[in-house]
């Protein structure tokens, strides 16, 4: 049996955060591959290792000094070295750094510093091979990932090696440019290890014990979510909900490896699964509410709508000649809305509103802003009844008005609009009729 363990950046930030994953490691001999983040905040008011880096490339790009932030990089690793009484030093890596800064390497090489010096430190004080993702994790030109290299030379060179390190958030193109993912991203490179190794399961350790079945900025102290199918998880984190980058699904997911959100803090909490399919009931007939602010409706309305041959169409096609994404669609006999984010939508409005009167010549277009989608996203939806009608009744109960209902042909989600100003309220009353009464 194979783990491969990933730890985020707050897992990593301090010489006793780094103590704390050595125990957690040593506790489990199938723990044999890893993939460390940078250094990350060691309290509120810190910078995380890759922001100061960041900072620090942006002074050597516009040519001034930037020794002094170089040192405070270097202060951070070192606190962690001497906090584990390591032999070891990074004043070559650190010179080779300063030259290639200097060189104007890339903001990409400059960020991955984060990880690859954390992984040298990480591989040293495990006693386990340091793999550099530079050599063995594959960039496209576009910045797009190889998977099928990597799969290829990964699984390979990995093969050969009982433990190893191998840093997260970047590799190389062919040509050995070094490349990293969006931000987040070493979340990415533990599921491409995972996959590689043919792991029994991808540990992703961060510093909450798990995804939680609401947003703890609106619920206090909500249950945590045990299992979770790796599309309930898609559904939530589309609506905002994040433990996870969105793209570290895929690759474990293609394998049918499972995924254990575990809390560095408290190793003793079971944390989340991650499946692809479960026979397990969820606690509660859902699984998990997530939402957002910040949509506009956009209300078309015209006469004998529903005879007309090809409406949705020529609206549809108002949007896309405007670039705009829609996310949902509900309509009416002769009413039809389209649902959009407001951000995008803002600027373009005027010219999607003459859009859609030359294309498909409605009566009137109304546009209504700030609303908000709440999703309520639950596998157990499908083989219960009265899902939506407990919904109603507690928006109702809490004065809640529901501009727009949604509910996937999948029966998996049921998608609620309301307006920006009761989004907190509405999340509260569904996440009480489900959870705190244990109805
Ligand atoms: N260190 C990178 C970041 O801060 C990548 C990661 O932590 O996953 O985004």
């Amino acid at each position: 049996m194979i783990k491969v363990v990933k730890f985020g950046g707050s897992s990593l930030a301090s010489a006793t955060q780094f103590a704390k994953v050595g125990n957690i490691i040593q506790a489990d001999s199938e723990r044999r591959y890893v993939v460390p983040s940078a250094p990350g905040k060691r309290n509120s008011k810190d910078t995380k290792v890759t922001d100061m880096l960041y900072a620090c490339y942006a002074l050597a790009e516009e040519e001034q000094d930037f020794e002094k932030e170089l040192k405070k990089i270097g202060e951070r690793y070192d606190a962690i070295i001497n906090g584990l009484n390591l032999k070891l030093s990074l004043k070559n890596e650190f010179d080779k750094i300063r030259e290639n800064f200097k060189n104007k390497a890339g903001k990409e090489y400059a960020a991955s510093r984060g990880e690859y010096l954390n992984g040298i430190i990480m591989a040293n004080y495990l006693g386990y091979e340091f793999v550099d993702a530079a050599e063995v994790i594959f960039f496209h030109e576009d910045g797009t990932f190889n998977s099928e290299k990597t799969d290829k030379v990964l699984s390979k060179r990995l093969a050969k090696i009982e433990r190893a390190v191998v840093p997260g958030f970047y590799g190389a193109q062919d040509d050995g440019t070094v490349r990293t993912f969006s931000r987040g991203g070493s979340d990415i490179t533990g599921s491409i290890v995972a996959k590689a190794v043919h792991a029994t399961v991808y540990e992703n350790w961060t510093d909450v014990s798990g995804c939680l079945i609401a947003d703890p900025r609106i619920i206090s102290n909500p249950e945590p979510i045990k299992v979770i199918t790796y599309r309930e998880l898609r559904e939530l984190a589309y609506m905002g909900a994040s433990v996870l980058h969105e793209d570290a699904i895929f690759p474990v997911r293609k394998a049918g490896i499972p995924i254990n959100i575990r809390n560095t803090n408290a190793p003793e909490d079971e944390g989340t699964w991650i499946v692809e399919t479960t026979c397990h009931q969820s606690e509660y007939t859902i699984t998990g509410i997530a939402g957002k602010k910040g949509f506009v409706a956009v209300n078309i309305d015209k006469d004998m709508m529903n005879a007309e041959v090809g409406f949705g169409r020529k609206v549809l096609t108002a949007f896309e000649e405007n670039g705009i994404n829609f996310e949902h669609m509900p309509s009416g006999i002769d009413t039809m809305t389209v649902i959009v984010h407001q951000p995008e939508f803002e600027g373009k409005e005027q010219s999607v509103v003459s859009s859609i009167h030359r294309l498909a010549k409605p009566d009137s277009v109304e546009l209504e802003s700030n609303i908000a989608l709440i999703a309520v996203v639950g596998r157990g939806m499908r083989a219960t009844r009265g899902t939506s009608g407990r919904i109603f009744s507690a928006l109702a109960h809490a004065n809640v008005n529901v501009k727009m209902i949604d509910q996937g042909s999948s029966e998996l989600n049921i998608i609620i609009g309301v307006s920006d100003a009761d989004f907190e309220k509405a999340i509260k009353a569904i996440y009480d009729i489900f959870v705190t009464t244990q109805l």
